[in-house]
């Protein structure tokens, strides 16, 4: 018999639980009732008070101040503590930064294996047994791989945007404190530095993705470059929408070939096979090609829309569902106008 345990982590603000935490509690409750397995919250917080509260069975939690931060050596004690308190067979974690740092290590200590990037987890009848299927995407999201293995504890880091976030309930959860001996620490956080909310460019929890294409920097048929009025049409689109920005790879390339660039990209914006696979509901691409390189990022986006001047481009070779042949420019410029006038 499995017992299943999922590892949750409190959100910056310390007063909720990730949204991540509450996927991967969603895929711990669907494979607990799946395989009539015992299911254990595991929470790492400063403060576990009202975390627990609406979820679907007791918690363990390690908690104190030197939880409040992500560092290995106090993430790690934790993860480990709550895993042998639970006794635990199968984890399953967020694949938040926090996690994903220290769950191989986790794993490790307690002569476990790891497998990271889950998208689905399925229980199969082999034989008489229930065996537990974990898919993978191997090759940037082209080879899609079934996993099963007879190692236990057996850790499946879920890649987030997978599953459903849980919805908390009103009832109250117990919760059983795991102590946990501090260990030295070496890595005292002195605070975050991290850009204005709306400097934040990536947006990994948008409804919408919106792609800018090397298109904005080249000449257009006046013969002209118009970067500034790019930069400005592209920012006021994502104040507008709440968007999430994305790029080719030829765009972002740009900095590095001196030509002129749009200043708030970087390669972490880069979409693709030698970039990211987001996953959001929708995505628009704009004065991009839509070439296979960059279009395999786009394994995970539900409806994609592309606005391009070429009617030859990748997108209209069956990449996109609905792509408008058209200059981006007054698009964008109409869209912005119309959305101004929705507020
Ligand atoms: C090993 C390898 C890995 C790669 N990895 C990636 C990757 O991860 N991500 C990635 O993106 N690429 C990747 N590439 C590169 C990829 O093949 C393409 O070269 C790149 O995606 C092209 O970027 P683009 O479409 O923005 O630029 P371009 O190919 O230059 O296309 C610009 C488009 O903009 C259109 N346009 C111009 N002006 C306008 C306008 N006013 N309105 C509308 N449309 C306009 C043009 O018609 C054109 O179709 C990789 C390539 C290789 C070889």
């Amino acid at each position: 018999m499995e017992t299943i345990l999922v590892l949750t982590h409190a959100d910056e603000t310390g007063s909720a639980l990730t949204k991540a935490s509450l996927e991967a509690v969603s895929a711990g409750l669907e494979l607990s009732r799946r395989l009539s397995a015992p299911l254990t919250i595991g929470i790492v917080a400063a403060d576990v008070k009202d975390l627990a509260d609406g979820l679907p069975c007791a918690a363990l939690a390690v908690s104190g101040e030197a939880f409040a931060q992500p560092r290995y050596s106090t993430d790690a004690d934790a993860c480990e503590a709550l895993c042998r308190a639970a006794a635990a067979t199968i984890v399953l974690a967020p694949s938040s930064s926090r996690f994903a740092r220290v769950a191989a290590g986790v794993a490790h200590r307690l002569n476990g294996l790891i497998d990271t990037h889950i998208t689905n987890l399925n229980v199969a009848a082999i034989g008489d047994a229930a065996t537990i299927e974990a898919t993978r995407w191997f090759y940037r999201q082209r080879v899609e791989a079934v996993l099963t293995r007879e190692t236990r504890p057996w850790f499946l880091l879920l890649d987030s945007g997978t599953n459903e976030p849980f919805a908390c309930a009103a009832n109250t959860t117990a919760v059983e404190e795991v102590k946990v001996e501090l260990p030295a620490a070496r890595t005292t956080v002195v605070g975050i530095r991290a850009p204005k909310q709306d400097e934040q460019t990536i947006r990994p929890d948008a409804k919408l993705l919106f792609v800018t294409g090397a298109g904005w920097t080249k000449k257009q048929p006046d013969g002209q470059i118009h970067v500034a009025e790019a930069a400005d049409l592209i920012l006021t689109f994502l104040r507008n929408t709440g968007a999430s920005l994305g790029s080719s790879k030829s765009l972002v390339d740009q900095g590095g070939e001196g030509q002129s660039v749009l200043p708030f990209l970087t390669h972490l914006n880069q979409v693709g096979q030698t970039g990211a696979t987001p996953r959001h509901a929708k995505g628009l691409a704009t004065c991009c090609h839509g070439e296979e390189p960059h279009v395999v990022g786009w394994r995970f986006i539900g409806e994609r829309r592309a606005v391009s001047l070429d009617a030859n481009c990748g997108w209209t070779r069956g990449k996109a569902d609905v792509v408008y042949v058209a200059d981006a420019f007054p698009v964008i410029a109409k869209v912005n106008e119309l959305l101004a006038k929705g507020k």
